[in-house]
């Protein structure tokens, strides 16, 4: 049973520590957010396991880390420094600030009604930033709006070290930025996030078949995560709302709190960007509309070994955002139940692999050494497992601690008490059936492995 509202999952992020309002103590930063303690572990979990599908288990992708801060030229070629805009409204009455194409009428301001607003005018997403000491146009360089370009511009790179043949791909994971006209919907539409960007590079005239198949991967890893297929809705984008890359395009749009938005973009981006970022284009029959580059000193193709004659190798890629992944995850997981007797808890249902925290292991009493000392030795153990994090937690109270554990999808609470340090057994309680078990304290490695791995 998903949250009921935004706010629910506002509430329980703030209250236990997943997200905070970035400099709240300044009277908060618009559209931007801190992640708490229970927040980066979240969103470490969401980004390794779309690591592990992407990059371990398959033997086909390699992963880059790329710089945030990007050359001019990068953007310049990409297209992104005369495109990459929305278009903004101004109410010259309230002086509120719109998207043109997310108003509810384009006569009337959003905020008051007003019909006396402005035409709309093009306004460039990207973070303009000179790099070293002298403020002049030579040092103009970007906060990288897409992790996608520094893929493209290090195709050969990874080529050339890694000796890959298409069909290959390059992962990459990491903060992108955007100065979105209007920030809302919590951490949906944010000025600062992360995203999940995989480019496959592919043969022209495979990537239709390429893009399908990429289609439900994507679906299917959803799933995992615990966001059923059921609730994403797949947009095939209608050509004219196209991005200017793309040949065509797959939104994953899931049932959000504030009503169905995009989750994941699937696109075919043909040989536009290796194209344009390429020198010697002429040479090298690129289908794409591409800009003239002078500037570039690589060849972005691969040579046919029979053919011997040279190829823009064709682009899918699947793009999604860590942060309306962890309000989609969230959502899902999200269940108040009613346990009889005028009480109810709130649980976070999460999927194991994606809990912040994977065991508490609570002494009985705070005060008694021994069972202290013992709680503290089996969670040194089960952190060894490299699992994740797995917390002591000497509050005292066990019954507040399982509720506290059931909120934050924590899937076993380890109970030590003095029965226990006689016979070498502890109380383990299932966050989802609330059952309490006891077990053998050597039994505990292989039931938190089986839990956290399935
Ligand atoms: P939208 O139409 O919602 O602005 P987009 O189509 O511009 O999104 P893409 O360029 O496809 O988005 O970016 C890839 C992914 O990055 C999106 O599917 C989304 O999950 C995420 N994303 C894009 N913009 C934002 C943002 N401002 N805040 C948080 N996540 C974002």
């Amino acid at each position: 049973m998903p949250a009921k509202s935004m706010e629910d999952l506002v509430s329980l992020c703030k209250r236990r520590g997943f997200i905070f309002q970035s400099a709240d103590i300044y009277g908060g930063l618009k559209g931007v957010y801190d992640y708490g303690p229970l927040g980066v572990e979240l969103k470490n979990n969401i980004k390794a396991s779309w690591w592990r599908s992407m990059v371990y288990e398959r033997d086909d992708i390699e992963g880059l880390d790329a710089a945030v801060i990007g050359h001019q030229k990068i953007f310049q070629y990409s297209g992104h420094a005369d495109t990459f805009s929305d278009p903004l409204v101004d109410c010259k009455d309230c002086k509120a600030r719109m998207r043109a194409d997310h108003m509810k009428d384009p006569t009337k301001c959003d905020n008051c009604g007003s019909t006396n607003i402005t035409e709309p005018r093009a306004f460039n997403m990207m973070f303009k930033t000179n790099i070293g000491p002298v403020e002049d146009a030579s040092s103009i360089g970007y906060l990288r709006p897409e992790t996608a370009q520094h893929i493209f511009v290090n195709f050969k790179n990874v080529v050339d070290s890694t000796a890959r043949k298409i069909p290959f791909g390059i992962a990459q994971a990491g903060k992108m930025f955007r100065n979105e006209i209007v920030a809302r919907n919590f951490v949906f539409r944010v000025r600062e996030f992360e995203a999940m960007e995989m480019e496959f590079f592919v043969p022209p005239g495979d990537d239709e078949t390429w893009h399908e198949y990429w289609l439900e991967e994507r679906l299917k890893w959803w799933e995992e995560q615990g966001v059923p297929r059921a609730k994403i809705h797949v947009l095939d984008v209608p050509k004219d709302d196209l991005a200017h890359y793309s040949k065509r395009t797959f939104d994953l749009e899931y049932e959000f709190p504030h009503g169905r938005d995009e989750l994941e973009g699937i696109a075919n981006r043909t040989d536009y960007d290796l194209g344009n970022h390429s020198k010697a284009q002429s040479e090298l029959n690129i289908t794409a509309k591409v800009h003239e580059n002078k500037d570039s000193n690589a060849k972005l193709a691969v040579q046919n070994p029979e053919t011997k004659e040279w190829i823009v190798p064709f682009v899918v890629e699947p793009a999604a955002g860590v942060e309306r992944a962890f309000i989609a995850i969230m959502n899902e997981a999200y269940a108040e139940e009613d346990l009889g007797d005028g009480k109810s808890r709130t649980v976070l249902k999460l999927k194991p692999h994606l809990s912040p925290i994977k065991a508490a292991v609570i002494p009985l009493a705070k005060n008694k050494e021994e069972l202290v000392n013992r709680a503290k030795e089996i969670k040194q153990t089960l952190q060894k497992l490299g699992l994740g994090r797995i917390l002591f937690e000497n509050s005292g109270n066990v019954g507040k601690a399982y509720r506290r554990h059931d909120e934050v999808g924590t899937p076993l609470c380890i109970t030590v008490d003095f029965d226990g340090l006689e016979d070498d057994t502890v109380t383990i309680r299932n966050r989802d059936t609330m059952e309490q078990e006891r077990v053998a304290v050597s039994e505990l490695p292989n039931i938190l492995i089986k839990t956290i791995q399935g």
